[in-house]
């Protein structure tokens, strides 16, 4: 069956759909994006993902192109087009085309706006987690606003390329300092020696994770004592449990940093929980 793209007001095949060459998200990065999981056809956690991307958008006075019920109607109808119910979307929004020159245009150009859809299958990941992945750390040599959800990744693509050259799943970003800010695509976490939940506060450069923000209001509710207090990687591979969370990835136990085992190598039974609770809510709640 072939993939269909929604370009601009149009549904078109994913092989043939594309944008202008001075689309400023090609020339600049000049653009920003959301990634949404997929329960029977309908957006995991939508309300923290528009609100993010509002931001954002605003962030880098960027107009949105249309209402979050229309930008709802689009995404819904490119799912339906590619016939999946579980699966994942990717939104992104440039700036528009312009003539090529840094400023941001005046007058704005029309911004442009891509969805993609795609199945996934959610019994794979399932297994994955019960295995656990391993990380690795790389240094966090990204910009100072990593709040805003932007398409310049090169920082990203190159640490998390580093991870896997070396058989790890995912890059853990560390500061200067030796905190570790978060992973390439995720946001990082562990159970300290105590039992507390610790992820690194919104305050540093860091995404502002919608999976990072319901887990955390989850956890709570579970009895978890959670700790917005930054870790040093020292602490991570001392620690009883570790795991990253993404919209991507849900709750996905660490069980090796740097090749150094955390825990006794299996996926934690916080993490698990979690990760249940997390599942639970998402398909519970979809829009
Ligand atoms: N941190 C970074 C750098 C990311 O790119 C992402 C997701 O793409 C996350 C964290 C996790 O964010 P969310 O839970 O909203 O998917």
């Amino acid at each position: 069956m072939s993939r269909i793209a929604y370009v601009d007001g149009r549904y078109r095949s994913h092989a043939e759909a594309g944008v202008h060459i001075e689309d400023r998200g090609f020339q600049f990065a000049d653009g920003v994006y959301e990634y949404f999981a997929v329960f029977g056809g309908k957006l995991a956690d939508a309300a923290g993902h528009f609100e993010r991307l509002w931001r954002s958008l605003s962030e880098l006075r960027i107009d949105p192109p249309m209402s979050q019920a229309a930008l709802l109607m689009v995404i819904h109808e490119t799912i339906r087009r590619n016939r999946f119910k579980d699966g994942a979307v990717y939104l992104q929004i440039t700036r528009g085309v312009a003539p090529r020159d840094h400023p941001i245009p005046n007058p704005a150009p029309a911004p442009t706006v891509v969805v993609t859809a795609k199945p996934v299958d959610y019994a794979a990941a399932e297994a994955k987690a019960r295995q656990g992945v391993k990380v690795l750390t790389q240094p966090d040599i990204r910009w100072g606003r990593c709040d805003i959800k932007t398409v310049g990744l090169l920082p990203n693509v190159l640490a998390k390329t580093a991870a896997r050259e070396a058989g790890a799943y995912e890059a853990w970003l560390v500061d200067e300092l030796g905190f570790v800010t978060e992973g390439s695509s995720t946001n990082a976490w562990i159970v300290d020696a105590e039992g507390v939940l610790r992820t690194r506060d919104t305050n540093a450069n860091i995404l502002r994770g919608v999976t990072r923000k319901q887990l955390m209001a989850l956890a709570e509710d579970a009895g978890v004592q959670v700790s917005q207090r930054p870790f040093t990687v020292a602490e991570a591979k001392a620690a009883r449990e570790a795991f990253i969370t993404a919209a991507s990835t849900f709750v996905m136990p660490v069980v090796a940093i740097d090749n150094v085992v955390v825990g006794d190598g299996r996926p934690g039974p916080i993490s698990e929980r979690l990760r249940a609770l997390y599942v639970e809510n998402a398909r519970a709640t979809p829009w």
